[in-house]
């Protein structure tokens, strides 16, 4: 979806759109859309200076970096931002970029927003570095593998391998 700046009048545009999983391109490999993506905005704007205020929702199936399973995480962020048409002499980018540095501003061609781009660009900004499917998951064992959520493997209860107890110790001493 394209909004054409021509178009555009006065009032401000509330746009509501909901993307279909698979309508809209996303590069995270650790997780893939599950939901449709609700868009919600409000477009204001001074001639081609675009302020944009909403929201996206949705829910990705993601792969927990500690234990390895699948789960889903509900995604919802609210964002705000300003688009400016990208500028073209040198002299003039240097001094627009300066103007912005400081804000939340983004370059558009000035002549059309590529809502879908937008959209997607929020949604991936609102996951995290990493999925962790809760707080307190214990991952897995380091030498058998096993999950220890669901319970103790046995590794743990022979003490710790002889080969790490040095590494251990040491970091116990820096600790005090
Ligand atoms: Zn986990
Ligand atoms: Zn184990």
């Amino acid at each position: 979806m394209f909004i054409e700046i021509e178009d555009l009048r006065d009032e401000p545009l509330h746009v509501h759109h909901t993307y279909g999983v698979g309508e809209l391109a996303f590069e995270r490999e650790d997780a893939v859309l599950a939901e449709v993506v609700a868009a919600d905005f409000v477009l204001t704007h001074e001639d081609r200076d675009l302020h944009i205020d909403g929201s996206v929702d949705t829910a990705v199936r993601c792969r927990c970096a500690r234990c390895t399973s699948e789960f889903l995480r509900p995604v919802s962020a609210h964002f705000d931002l300003s688009y400016v048409p990208q500028p073209k002499g040198r002299k003039e980018k240097d001094e627009i970029e300066l103007k912005y540095e400081e804000m939340d501003v983004a370059f558009y061609d000035g002549v059309r927003l590529d809502v879908d781009l937008m959209v997607a660009e929020q949604v991936e900004l609102a996951l995290p570095m990493k999925f962790v499917c809760r707080e307190e998951c214990k991952g897995l064992c380091y030498r058998c593998g096993r999950d220890l959520n669901e319970g103790p493997c046995g590794c743990g209860s022979e003490g710790p391998d002889p080969r790490l107890s040095a590494l251990l110790e040491f970091r116990e001493k820096k600790k005090d």
